[in-house]
């Protein structure tokens, strides 16, 4: 079945008004592909302005991350609802960064996942293994335990989007090989058919994320299972287009 080639961009904790105003510009005006979703996530307190700077139809803003309450007293938290209320309706949610550095573990994970969909929010689900553990031969373990945790809280996988994205590739320069993110993927596609159903399986869209560029992309073009990309690094760059191209 045909999924729509998506591209998500994590600027991460990069960016200023002026770079940011920078690369939108580019996108409005770059030649794009009807059938591609693209969805870039500014830091928090660029989200509002990256909106109203964006006037390419397929591209959309989301967010890095979100917390499993609405509002209160929650310091520093990003809301969904505040998300929605500015018009961004798209989330990273469980990346390594915030698994590795915040200490944000399956079940939390889990539970923001389950929240931001409820609440009318898409989420670019993370998941991926660390050095360590491809070396110890245990990265499909470690992705059926990270997506376990979140499909026993969500039902409805319509609106989630799974980034695989080995932690070893992410910011190194050492992108897996396409080969390998294919072998991966569909790995990732069986185990959620296994327990979510083989129609839902086949409709998620499963990006890879680690190192992709402009150089890159092209290798992965022809693989079944590979859906389109998180791109950290490279979504800062005039070669985010040319991965948002790479299916042409
Ligand atoms: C990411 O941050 O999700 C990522 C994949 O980063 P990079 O492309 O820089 O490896």
């Amino acid at each position: 079945m045909a999924r729509t080639f998506f591209v998500g961009g994590n600027f991460k904790l990069n960016g200023s008004k002026k770079s940011i105003k920078e690369i939108v510009e580019r996108l409005n005006d770059a030649s794009i592909s009807e059938n591609v979703e693209v969805v870039i996530c500014p830091p928090a307190t660029y989200l509002d302005y990256t909106n109203s700077l964006v006037t390419k139809k397929q591209v959309k803003v989301g967010g890095q991350n979100t917390y499993t309450k609405a509002s209160g007293a929650y310091t520093g938290e990003n809301s969904v609802e505040q998300l929605k209320d500015i018009g961004v309706n798209w989330t990273i949610l469980g990346h390594s960064e915030r698994r590795t550095y915040f200490h944000e573990d399956d079940k939390l994970i889990a539970e923001k996942t389950k929240f931001a969909l409820d609440n009318g929010v898409s989420v670019i689900l993370c998941i991926g293994e660390t050095l360590d553990e491809k070396k110890a031969g245990i990265t499909l373990d470690v992705v059926q335990k990270q997506l376990n945790a979140v499909i026993a809280e969500v039902k409805d996988w319509t609106n989630v989007v799974i980034a695989y994205e080995p932690v070893w590739a992410i910011g190194t320069g050492l992108a897996a090989t396409a080969e390998d993110a294919q072998d991966i993927h569909k790995s990732i596609r069986d185990f959620l058919a296994t327990k979510l159903g083989k129609e839902v399986a086949e409709k998620t869209r499963i990006l890879y994320g680690g190192s992709a560029n402009g150089a890159n992309a092209h290798t992965f073009k022809d693989k079944a299972d590979v859906d389109g990309f998180l791109v950290g690094g490279a979504s800062l760059k005039p070669e985010f287009v040319d991965i948002i191209n790479s299916r042409n």
